[in-house]
């Protein structure tokens, strides 16, 4: 029987540990189909206080894993495939093996999406990719497209840039999301060409690799195709709660609802980071709410040492 089991190793999970460790709770991190979470994808990290120079994303997040683990948080690999939240202690299944916990944080964070085209999916470390840390030097001296006009799409042209020969940076609209530092950054980057308002239509593949795409001007119709070798896809992420759906309250997107910081609607259910939060995002949020979590859940099983 566990005190605390966190769903999801990213930096909510992880503060979520090392709070809960640091309270002698001894926690369980099930670490979820991406260990470290989106912040083991990104690159440089600017933001995040006490970094003056930035730090990259990995090397922030084996500095939160090895933090957690100093105060004796055990980790397993492994994606959840069932929960029962019905009843106290809560049962949650992983890779076959159940764990039964007092409470539960969860921080499954949030995954990448994809432009739903057709072979898309397939394509995937065949030229299409969700991630520029991990594949962006498999494109060295190629031309390349980012999809999207937010903030990662700004980053993932300007990282990619460093390798790539060209890159497009194709949009659906002619204004964007991102920041407006980020978009300078990409417009004064002699290798980035942006392309708004288009749309992707197909990514043309005839060898089994990606070689080009066929975008489409959405206001004159235009179509033309690019010759590339890769397409990063930027376009924003979805919480993963599907797991709990019917189990626990989401909003329409599936974002899980918390009240007063971490409150689920199951008593002894905690949540944090990105699978309850679609405004704000970013490592520093995550990380303060997987804390939040870990003293919610901490002053649960104080409150209920007896039942
Ligand atoms: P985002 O801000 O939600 O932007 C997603 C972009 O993808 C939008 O431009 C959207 O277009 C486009 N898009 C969505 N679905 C599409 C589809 N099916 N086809 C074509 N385009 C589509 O997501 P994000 O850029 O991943 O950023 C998420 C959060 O992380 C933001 O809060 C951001 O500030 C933060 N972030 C910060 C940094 C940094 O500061 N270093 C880096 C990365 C991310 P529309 O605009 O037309 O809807």
């Amino acid at each position: 029987m566990r005190n605390v089991v966190i769903i999801g190793s990213g930096c909510a999970g992880l503060t979520a540990a090392i709070y809960a460790a640091r309270a002698n709770l001894k926690p369980l991190v099930l670490e979820g189909h991406e260990p470290g979470g989106q912040l083991s994808l990104t690159t440089h990290v600017e933001n995040f206080p006490g970094f003056p120079d930035g730090i990259m994303g990995p090397e922030l997040i084996e500095n939160m894993k090895r933090q957690a683990e100093r105060f004796g948080t055990e980790f397993k690999s492994g994606a959840v495939s069932e929960v029962d939240l019905t009843r106290r202690p809560f049962t949650i299944t992983v890779n076959g093996e159940k764990h039964q916990t007092k409470t539960l944080i969860i921080a499954a964070g949030a995954s990448a999406r994809l432009l739903g085209l057709k072979g898309e999916k397939e394509l995937i470390g065949r030229g299409v990719s969700t991630c520029a840390t991990c594949d962006g030097y498999f494109f060295r001296g190629k031309p390349i497209a980012v999809v999207g006009g937010g903030d990662s799409a700004m980053e993932e042209a300007n990282f990619l840039s460093r390798y790539a020969s060209k890159v497009f940076l194709i949009h659906r609209r002619s204004e964007f999301r991102a920041s407006k530092i980020m978009i300078e950054r990409a417009k004064a980057n002699p290798k980035v060409e942006f392309l708004t308002p288009y749309v992707v239509e197909e990514i043309l593949s005839p060898e089994g690799l990606v070689n080009a795409v066929r975008v489409r001007q959405t206001e004159t119709g235009e179509i033309r195709d690019i010759e590339l070798d890769g397409v990063f896809v930027a376009i924003g992420h979805d919480p993963n709660s599907t797991v709990f759906k019917g189990k626990l309250d989401m909003d329409e997107s599936g974002y899980l609802l918390a009240k007063h910081g971490s409150i689920s609607n199951i008593p002894g259910v905690f949540i944090a980071g990105d699978v309850q939060d679609h405004r704000y995002r970013q490592a520093v949020t995550a990380a303060g709410s997987g804390c939040m979590a870990a003293i919610d859940a901490e002053k649960f099983l104080e409150e209920h040492k007896d039942s």
